[in-house]
Order: structure tokens, then sequence, then C-alpha cells
């Protein structure tokens, strides 16, 4: 519940200092680290939610601050192409993130397959026998062995 209040406070604050900052200067990559937090720690709906608060808040500042429209399509065109802009931040922050989520429950498969030295991260041919692959995939088939040398085996 904090860190949504504090990711809340993020965009609170990033569109403050969007106002406070005036139209000559940007603060954009605040808004996209805002957009990109958010969809990092929840999902892309949430980065969607993310990037029209983004959007939204940058047009809404720009007009605080005096910026004039003199069509309210060149506004529809700008606040979408933020939204857009935005929203493949979003995109790819969940691309990201699911490729991410994808290697390492690849490297947790491989686990079972190479033995690795928890210590030092040294790898070892050596396995303890056969075993089914109803074996490999129970829960806890994998024992934890450190190599010779951080186990103390290997030291003179
Ligand atoms: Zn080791």
């Amino acid at each position: 519940m904090v860190f949504v209040l504090l990711e809340a406070a993020l965009f609170g604050i990033t569109i403050f200092v969007d106002l406070v900052t005036g139209l000559e200067v940007t603060v954009v990559p605040f808004y996209v680290i805002a957009t990109a937090v958010v969809t990092w720690r929840h999902s892309f709906a949430v980065g969607i939610l993310g990037a029209m608060i983004s959007a939204a808040g940058w047009t809404y500042s720009e007009i605080v601050d005096g910026l004039y429209y003199t069509s309210s399509f060149a506004m529809m065109v700008n606040l979408g192409s933020r939204f857009g802009a935005f929203l493949l931040v979003a995109y790819g922050v969940t691309v990201y993130r699911q490729s991410l989520a994808a290697h390492r429950e690849r490297l947790r498969l491989l686990e079972y397959f190479v033995c690795c030295c928890p210590s030092c991260g040294r790898l070892s041919a050596a396995r303890d026998g056969w075993f089914s692959p109803a074996e490999l995939f129970a829960g806890g088939r994998h024992p934890v062995r450190y190599c010779p040398e951080c186990s103390g085996q290997g030291r003179k």
C-alpha cells in the first residue's frame, strides 16, 4: 500500500514540477520514469493507466502554464501522441519484464541439469546418478552441493 502511494506521489510530483518549471523546460523523462515504474511493479494494464496520467498531466500543465491551443483538435493530437509514446514505454517495459521472467524460468530449469556451487558459482559435470523426469521436477530434487574448495575439502 505504501508503494502504491509512493507511485501516485511520483506522478503528482512530476506534474507539480512540470507546472513549476513552465513551458520552456520539459520534464518528459520523469513522466517516462513514472510510467515505467508502475508498469514494472504491476502490469501492462496499470502501465496503460500510467501512460494516460502522464499524457494528461503533461497536457494539463502546459495549458495551465499558458500554452493556448487554437483548436481542440491540435490539443487532442498532442494528447494522443503523448499517450502513444508513453504506451510504447509501458509496452517495452512489459516485454522486457516478461523476457526476464522467461530467462529466469529457463535458468531455474537449467539448475536441475547443471550442478552449480552456491558459494563460488563453479559448475560440476558430475551428477548423483540417474533419475526419472518426475523425480527431476519434484520439489527439492536438486541438492545444494558446494565444490570441494568451498566445502573445505579442496583446501590444503
Ligand atoms: Zn565453490
